[in-house]
């Protein structure tokens, strides 16, 4: 809280007594920010600050959305069902081991309410992904921050993070803003080295950009435990963050946990026919993919090329790395957007002298790495 002068003391007091209190935590929380999509004064702006999707989503699921207008009376299916189904399908899971929420961040949430509360901790790798220690502290929760490897959650970090304090581990895998990832096996090690009551959730928001081998989103470990949950969504790679819609895969008794305090209607009637509709369409997911394939390289290798850094990204964006003043992050951010190029500010993971790169379009990319050269070399 900012310091007041004596002056205000008298009225700020008479607002402590009278006006509502919030729970403990929740002013400790810095509100999450998205990324932004305009620069004052720059007419062409390009916003590749949100890893959404070059490629927009499938037509199949834009017109599946635009076809329910008709339909806006009707409630949603409550219990997702026919989504389900789909996933289930597509992926070869046990549907009735599926919940779908509203985008992954509703189930990041719900997860944390159910197993989480003041006097527990919820560990996560120091540059993991926001939505962690604000669900959290929104629930009383203390966040413990386990340090990374080069930028890379540490099994032994989290490991040595946990207390007899600690519900929850969250393991963002690739990590989103680092982009790196750990192998199956080293997943495999943290889950072995928590105590059986600790919920270790895995999520897997990029799993569909990752084409390594030694990779794997974390099926195999939710269905050989009864503490371990994986969380997915259609935002990314199905480009549909408009709608928001994700799900969760966990064991049955996870499940019947979280659909205790689940909305009755959490996710919207849109989101499932499109996301349903962006499942069967193979090959626009393959496209988005390809283009990544394409694109994560030569990006990667043309920032370094110029001298900067590039994390070893594996999902659809990079972190660069920059240098000190006058040539540093906040510089470049500042002439990226003299371009009409949004990036994504880093201060808030702790990322101060870097900024996050979402792949875009090819004309985007190019644009990009022109921009960067100019300003490398201004
Ligand atoms: C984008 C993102 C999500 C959020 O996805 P929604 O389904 O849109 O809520 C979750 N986790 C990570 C790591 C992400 O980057």
């Amino acid at each position: 809280m900012p310091c007041r002068s004596a002056n205000d003391l008298p009225d700020l007091r008479r607002i402590h007594v009278t006006a509502p209190q919030p729970q403990p935590g929740i002013l400790g929380i810095t509100p999450y920010k998205g990324g932004e999509g305009a620069v004052p004064g720059v007419a062409d702006v390009r916003k590749l600050s949100s890893n959404e999707s070059p490629l927009g989503p499938s037509p199949k699921a834009a017109a599946a959305y635009a076809a329910l207008a008709k339909e806006l009376h009707r409630y949603p299916d409550g219990a997702s069902e026919a989504l389900r189904q789909a996933i289930g399908k597509h992926h070869g899971l046990d549907p009735e081991r599926i919940i779908c929420g509203n985008g992954s961040d509703e189930l990041i949430g719900l997860l944390t309410a159910a197993f989480a509360g003041p006097g527990d901790e919820v560990v996560y790798s120091r540059h993991g992904f926001l939505m962690y220690p604000i669900a959290a502290m929104t629930h009383g929760a203390k966040p413990v921050v386990a340090a990374e490897k080069e930028l890379t959650a540490d099994v032994d970090a989290l490991l040595a993070a946990v207390t007899p304090k600690t519900k929850i581990v969250f393991l963002a895998n690739p990590n989103n803003p680092t982009g790196t990832y750990l192998p199956t096996a080293e997943v495999k090690r943290l889950r072995a080295g928590l105590p059986a009551h600790v919920l270790l959730v895995i999520d897997a928001a990029y799993a569909e950009y990752v084409t390594r081998n030694d990779y794997s989103a974390g099926v195999e470990l939710v269905e050989a435990s009864d503490n371990t949950v994986m969380t997915r969504t259609f935002s990314k790679i199905y480009g549909l963050a408009a709608l928001r819609i994700g799900w969760l895969y966990a064991p049955a008794n996870i499940v019947d946990i979280v659909n205790r305090t689940r909305g009755p209607f959490n996710v919207n009637a849109a989101a499932h026919v499109a996301a349903i509709a962006a499942l069967a369409d193979v090959a626009h997911v393959d496209a988005a993919r390809t283009h990544n394939d394409i694109w994560l390289p030569k990006l990667i290798e043309g920032v370094r090329a110029l001298g900067l850094g590039a994390t070893q990204s594996v999902g659809n964006f990079v972190l660069v790395r920059f240098g000190k003043a006058p040539k540093d992050a906040a510089a470049a951010d500042a002439f990226l957007r003299s371009r009409g190029l949004i990036l994504r500010g880093m201060t808030a993971y702790g990322l101060g002298d870097s900024l996050r790169l979402t792949i875009g379009t090819e004309e985007e990319n190019l644009r990009f790495l022109a921009a960067l050269k100019d300003f490398v070399a201004a």
